[in-house]
């Protein structure tokens, strides 16, 4: 029936759907469903190939380079999936645990009996595994017990691999306890509404308590005629202090308050408005400094500097290179698009913010910036481009040009397509890149660029394969869309110019080495856990 069933499957056109029976669809949905699971398992199978392509028997001295094997699998994998480098370093890692740790897992995987999400959640859960014995015992009990879909619930499957963990190596056991010791800070929840985000905070106990008596201070410091509930007014009590303010600045409007004036929350926010291009405000335009709807700028997008979640993968945040090349010259920590007409921005980060807030980000002391159409930007003749046209690049762009990365452009590196001096300081042959993007480029293995007018960028891959990635602002406003030149390189007489070297960013240890490090740490942390535990209640904990 089944094999029967997987042939109807295939043979169901979208269109001939109404025609089926009730019983012949339930029937295909199983062997779809396992379908998926079996791509899923080659699709990981083909990426951890890459990977170890890349990976295995490399030398020590490659092995230290910021831009490893790893990294070049990683930004092969990248560009072929569209994936940021963070979700294309997890594929990686569950792709070489199937591969190298759970070969078993991986068979029944393959056969389509477990989900690529279960297979996920097992990968991390055994990660912290060592002994080899004790991981080939734990993947022969995944095997045994997942090898029919759906007779163990998902969560059934993890709640096992736990115990099987737990009973072969019980220091290699991903305790949720071990999380709840540990203090953490992060932003952002899905059902976050426009111009608002969530965040969640483990503090220690001692500095909830002067982080909550501050926010009452804080909210209790401002006039009788601030509209915001005190609520709203801790909540902003903590960006305040967090700004390095002494205090919050009133929101009643009236300037004879003495708790009235710049708002250092805002101080911290630059407002880039695109000028040039509306055809009311004429060339060279004024940016008005209070949007409104009926005059200013019209808010647009881009938004405040959120830290390091910008998708880096552990390991590369861990490396990064002290100093180095092209910083933003404003380094503004947060900056508004603002095309004519629309009615609320959008950070850089790609969360939009509405118009009220920009309104007050505005009127309480953000810092407003214009940036010009390319037309008034032309060719700048020195090598680091001016804050005007650095500006423009980046918020064209908004992310790193490089396939599948969304770091945000306005932490990115500012590079020269074409190198200068043969390719001009222009907008045209510009892009933001992050750091391990540009280091791709700059290393000259095998990633080439080519910048096309309308701002969008063709990558072409050491095993040939061409991806193109397009910048995100004339996606988001097209009225905003134009074309620009790109100069054709100069021919340039290389004496005097060969200095432009790039240095070889290293690490201080291997990738290899930091992540046994990394577990290591983990499984001395569950020791300890435990010996906590058993001197608290005199008993193990479960896991
Ligand atoms: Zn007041
Ligand atoms: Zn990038």
């Amino acid at each position: 029936m089944s094999v029967c069933a997987g042939r109807i499957a295939h043979m169901f056109e979208p269109s001939e759907l109404c025609k089926v029976s009730d019983e012949a669809l339930v029937d295909a949905v199983a062997p779809a469903t396992r379908e998926e699971a079996a791509a899923a398992a080659r699709r990981l199978a083909f990426i951890a190939e890459v990977t170890s392509r890349w990976c295995d028997d490399e030398d020590e001295f490659s092995a230290l380079a910021l831009i490893d094997g790893w990294a070049q699998a990683k930004a092969q994998i990248s560009a072929a999936c569209n994936l940021g480098p963070h979700a294309a370093n997890t594929q990686m890692r569950i792709g070489v645990a199937l591969r190298e740790r759970l070969p078993q897992t991986a068979a029944v995987f393959g056969a389509g009996a477990v989900s690529a999400k279960v297979i996920a959640a097992i990968t991390w859960r055994t990660h912290l595994v060592t002994d080899p014995e004790a991981l080939a015992s734990i993947d022969a009990k995944i095997a045994e017990n997942a090898h029919g879909y759906g007779v163990l619930s998902e969560a059934a499957l993890i709640h096992a691999v736990d115990h099987w963990v737990h009973e072969s190596d019980p220091l290699a056991v991903i305790r949720s306890n071990a999380a709840a010791r540990d203090r953490y800070l992060e932003f952002g929840d899905k059902d976050d509404p426009d111009g608002v985000v969530s965040f969640w905070e483990r503090m220690r106990a001692t500095d909830a308590k002067i982080t909550d008596a501050r926010a009452d201070e804080f909210a209790d410091g401002v006039c009788d005629n601030d509209p915001r509930t005190k609520r709203e007014r801790r909540a902003d009590a903590v960006a305040a202090a967090m700004a390095g303010a002494s205090r919050l600045t009133c929101m009643c409007g009236d300037p004879a308050c003495a708790g009235s004036g710049k708002d250092p929350r805002s101080g911290a926010v630059t407002v880039y408005v695109l000028t040039g291009q509306n055809p009311d405000a004429g060339e060279g335009a004024e940016p008005a400094t209070v949007p409104g709807p009926d005059g200013g700028p019209e808010p647009g997008s881009v938004g405040p500097d959120r830290g390091p979640g910008d998708g880096s993968d552990e390991d590369w945040s861990a490396e990064k290179p002290a100093a180095a090349a092209q910083r933003s010259p404003t380094d503004a920590p947060a900056a508004q698009y603002t095309p004519p007409g629309a009615g609320a921005g959008i950070t850089i980060d790609g969360d939009i913010i509405p118009a009220h807030l920009l309104t007050d980000l505005i009127n309480t002391g953000a810092t407003v910036r214009t940036i010009s159409s390319p037309a008034d930007l032309g060719a700048e003749n020195r090598y680091r481009p001016s804050a005007q046209l650095g500006a423009f690049v980046r918020m064209t762009s908004m992310t790193c040009a490089f396939p599948g990365c969304g770091r945000p452009a306005h932490k990115a590196d500012l590079d020269h397509v074409t190198p200068w001096p043969a390719g001009a300081t222009h907008p045209g042959n510009l892009r933001p890149y992050c750091r391990e993007h540009h280091l791709m480029k700059t290393l000259k293995i095998g990633w080439i660029p080519t910048a096309h007018t309308d701002g969008s960028t063709t990558w072409t891959a050491p095993t040939g394969h061409a991806y193109t990635t397009r910048p995100l602002g004339p996606v988001l406003f097209p009225h905003n869309a134009c074309d620009t030149d790109i100069p054709r390189p100069r021919r340039i007489n290389l004496i005097g110019h060969a200095g432009r070297q790039p240095t070889l960013p290293t690490r201080r240890r291997t990738r290899k080495k930091d992540r046994e490090h990394r577990i290591n740490a983990e499984r001395v942390r569950n020791a300890l856990g435990i010996a906590l535990d058993i001197a608290l209640d005199g008993d193990p904990p479960p896991f």
